[in-house]
């Protein structure tokens, strides 16, 4: 059984202009991942409430517990370049096998994008966005066969652990 999410499926000419940039952003650093084990190559670019913009790819290290994540780095250089108060209002991610070709900007494939297929942010990112989530909530947009696909964060680790249990709220 499969409680509701809401995913909203679209084309990248529906984006604004903003989120049109973010992705395009999290595609470019996705060709500086460093993948050699995976070969699974993620870029992701976030934003901040105040329109700045950070990005991260994958860095994969031969222990694999030491992986870095293409959102965790990216959130950590926004930090590094705005200090700790950030408020995350949009997290872009553009990954998959680094053997598929991937036309951009993104062509719908012909066929409806099914909730199996997709694979927004792992747990552990999910988490570190949830460390900075603004008081609006954070718009994860990813692409799937050239299908953009939406959910606010909210709705992707809902009956998670998260800070508001820490702090009372
Ligand atoms: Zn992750």
């Amino acid at each position: 059984m499969r409680g509701e999410l809401e995913v909203a499926v679209g084309t990248y000419d529906e984006l604004s202009r903003a989120d049109q940039y973010l992705l395009d952003q999290a595609k470019e650093v996705r060709d500086k991942a460093h993948a050699p084990y995976s070969h699974y190559r993620v870029g992701s670019a976030v934003r901040e409430k105040s329109g700045i913009t950070a990005t991260g790819c994958n860095v994969e290290v031969y222990t694999y517990t030491q992986t870095g994540h293409a959102e965790t780095n990216a959130i950590a250089n926004l930090v590094a370049q705005l200090g700790p108060e950030i408020e995350l209002v949009a997290v872009a991610v553009v990954g998959g096998s680094e053997s598929e070709s991937m036309a951009w900007p993104p062509v719908p494939e012909s066929g409806a994008v099914t909730l199996e297929e997709m694979a927004f942010c792992c747990g552990n990112c999910l988490a570190t966005i949830g460390e900075f989530v603004s008081p609006a909530g954070v718009k994860l947009i990813d692409v799937f066969r050239g299908h953009i696909c939406q959910v606010m964060f909210a709705n992707a680790l809902p009956v998670s652990f998260q800070k508001r249990h820490l702090m009372g709220e």
